[in-house]
C-alpha cells in the first residue's frame, strides 16, 4: 500500500514491473504524466541494494523529466525506467529486447532513451522490439551524441545569467570556471573562449584539463580551488550533489551555471542557501536541457542545426525563470517547478474541457437517436 502513497504523493499515471525469468530482467518502467505528450526518458542500469531503492530511484527520476520537459516547452511527458542488475554481468541482446518489448507494450506511452550505464548499442538493440526508442547513432540516422548540443544549450544559459546579473549582453571579458572538461565541458569552453570569454578548467583527468588548454587556451585550475575563483560565474558540468553545505559558502561567483545534473545536494536548503548569498543559480534541468532537446528532435526527424536552435530558447526559458524568482521572492528552482506545473496545469484544464464538450456532444447525440 505505500506504494500507492508514494504515488499519489508524486503523482504518477502508472508504473510498470517487468520480469522476464529467461533473460534475467527485472526492469520498472515509470510513467509520471502524460499531459502534454508521450512520456520521455532515459533508462538507467543499475545494480541497486533493493527492489525498493530502484523503485524510488525511477519514481524521482520520472518526475524530473515531467518537470524538465515541460519548462523546456517540449510536447512530451515525463518517465524514466530502470534495469536493475550489475550492467557488466547481465547486459545481453536477449535482455534488451525482452525490455524493447514491454515498452513495445505501452503502445507508445513511454519512449526510452540512454541513460547512465546504457549505451547507444543497447538501445538499438531495444529498437529491434519496439519504435518507442530514440537517441540511436547518427550512422543509424538518429542524433547521435547530445552533448554538442546540450553544451550550446548551457552556453546560451551562460550567456542569459550574465545579462540579468551583471546586464552583460555579450561574455568578451566574462570569466567562467568550468569543473569538469567532459563531454559537455569541453564544447562548453570552445563556446565561451570563441565569444571572447576567459575561461578556468579543472577535472580529475589531467589529460582533459591539458587538451583544454592546448586547444582553446583555456587556464587550468586546482581541482579544490576551481569552484573558489573569484571569476563571474562557476559552471558545475561533472557531479551531482556539488552544491552543498561545504561548497556554497566558497563560491565567489555570482551566478553558478553550469551541466552536471542534480547540482544541489538538497533541492530547498542549498537553493535557498544560493539566493541568501544572492548567487544566482540556472536550475540544472533547465540549463543541460538541450540533451532532451536533441532527442526530441529525433522524433521529429533530426536536423543538428535545428536542434541548437531550439536549444538557444534556453536564453529566454531562463530569463523568465529568473523575472519570476524576483517578483515572488523565490528560489530560482522552485520558480522553475512553478513555470512547469503552471503548463501542465493550464493544458490538463484545456484537455478536460474539451472531454466534458465531447461527452455533452455524444449525451445530445445519443438522445437524438433515442427520439
Ligand atoms: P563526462 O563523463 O564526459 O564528463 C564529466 C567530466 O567530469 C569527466 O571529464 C570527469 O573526469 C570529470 N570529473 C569527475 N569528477 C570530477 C571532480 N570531482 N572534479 C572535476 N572533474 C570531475 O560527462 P558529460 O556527458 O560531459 O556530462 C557532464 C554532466 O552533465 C553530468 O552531470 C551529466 O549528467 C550532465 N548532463 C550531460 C548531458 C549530455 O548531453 N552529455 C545532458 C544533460 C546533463
Amino acid at each position: 500500500m505505500a506504494i500507492f502513497e508514494d504515488l499519489t504523493t508524486m503523482g504518477h499515471e502508472q508504473v510498470v514491473f517487468c520480469h522476464d525469468k529467461t533473460t534475467g530482467l527485472k526492469a520498472i518502467i515509470a510513467i509520471h504524466d502524460t499531459t502534454l505528450g508521450p512520456a520521455l526518458g532515459g533508462c538507467r542500469m543499475w545494480d541497486y541494494k533493493s527492489d525498493e531503492e530502484a523503485l524510488r530511484d525511477v519514481l524521482r527520476l520520472s518526475r524530473g523529466m515531467t518537470y524538465k520537459n515541460a519548462v523546456t516547452g517540449l510536447n512530451l511527458g515525463g518517465g524514466k525506467s530502470v534495469i536493475i542488475g550489475d550492467p557488466k554481468k547481465l547486459k545481453s541482446e536477449a535482455l534488451f529486447r525482452t525490455f524493447g518489448r514491454f515498452v513495445d507494450s505501452l503502445g507508445g506511452r513511454y519512449i526510452t532513451a540512454e541513460d547512465v550505464n546504457i549505451r547507444v548499442s543497447d538501445i538499438e538493440q531495444v529498437g529491434l522490439e519496439t519504435a518507442y526508442i530514440t537517441g540511436v547513432s547518427s550512422r543509424a540516422g538518429g542524433s547521435g551524441d547530445p552533448s554538442p548540443v546540450t553544451a550550446w544549450g548551457v552556453f546560451q544559459g551562460i550567456k542569459a545569467s550574465v545579462k540579468y546579473k551583471l546586464n552583460k549582453d555579450a561574455l568578451k571579458g566574462v570569466s567562467v570556471a568550468i569543473q569538469g572538461a567532459g563531454a559537455v565541458g569541453s564544447h562548453l569552453v570552445e563556446y565561451l573562449v570563441n565569444e571572447g570569454a576567459k575561461v578556468y578548467v579543472a577535472d580529475i583527468d589531467p589529460e582533459k584539463v591539458k587538451s583544454n588548454v592546448k586547444l582553446y587556451g583555456a587556464e587550468a585550475a586546482q581541482l579544490h580551488e576551481i569552484h573558489k575563483l573569484d571569476v563571474d560565474v562557476f559552471a558545475p558540468c561533472a557531479l551531482g550533489g556539488f552544491l552543498n553545505d561545504q561548497t556554497i559558502p566558497d563560491i565567489k561567483a555570482p551566478i553558478v551555471a553550469g551541466a552536471a545534473n542534480n547540482q544541489l545536494l538538497d533541492e530547498i536548503v542549498h537553493g535557498a542557501m544560493l539566493k541568501e548569498r544572492g548567487i544566482l543559480y540556472a536550475p540544472d534541468y533547465v540549463i543541460n536541457a538541450g540533451g532532451v532537446i536533441n532527442v526530441y528532435q529525433e522524433l521529429q526527424g533530426y536536423d543538428a542545426e535545428i536542434a541548437k536552435k531550439k536549444a538557444s530558447g534556453i536564453y529566454d526559458t531562463l530569463l523568465a525563470i529568473y523575472q519570476q524568482a524576483d517578483d515572488q521572492q523565490i528560489t530560482t528552482n522552485a520558480a522553475s517547478n512553478m513555470i512547469a506545473e503552471q503548463r501542465i496545469q493550464s493544458v490538463r484544464a484545456m484537455k478536460d474541457l474539451r472531454n466534458t464538450m465531447d461527452n455533452q456532444t455524444w449525451v445530445q447525440t445519443s438522445r437524438g437517436r433515442g427520439r
